[in-house]
């Protein structure tokens, strides 16, 4: 995508201002949910290799990029991030928990995930570790 259109994860900020700096890896998000931005954003732009390496280690099966890759590509198009509730996942935290609900379209129809992921911080970086799904 273009750097100067607006991030998918409705920051209302740039891609290039945005999400765009964590995929380059010019800098890492310092908080959970900023994390969790940027992985939505991955998922909207299907960049795999970003996903895969903000899972925690312990988190990623033999399979697992794979399963990334497979869940991605079955979205057509990612409609809108909502963050419900963040705990702790601050600069000084060493774990966080992030309430989201995402919607996509998938063969037209609308779809809406509902998640409840746990962050932890891994070599002083912020990783996805797992999450719950609510209805
Ligand atoms: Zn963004």
């Amino acid at each position: 995508m273009h750097s100067q259109e607006l991030c998918p994860c409705g920051s209302n900020l740039t891609y290039a201002a945005c999400c765009g700096v964590y995929h380059q890896s010019q800098t890492f998000p310092p908080t959970a949910e900023k994390l969790m931005h940027s992985r939505y954003t991955a998922y909207c732009l299907k960049n795999i290799e970003y996903l895969w390496l903000t899972t925690h280690p312990c988190t990623r099966r033999p399979n697992l990029k794979n399963e990334i890759s497979i869940w991605a590509n079955s979205v057509d198009k990612w409609l809108n991030l909502t963050i419900i509730k963040v705990l702790q996942g601050g600069a000084e935290d060493k774990i966080g928990k992030v309430e989201f609900r995402a919607t996509y379209l998938t063969h037209d129809e609308q779809h809406s995930l509902h998640e409840l992921s746990r962050f932890v911080r891994h070599s002083g970086h912020w990783t996805y570790k797992d999450g719950i799904i609510g209805e």
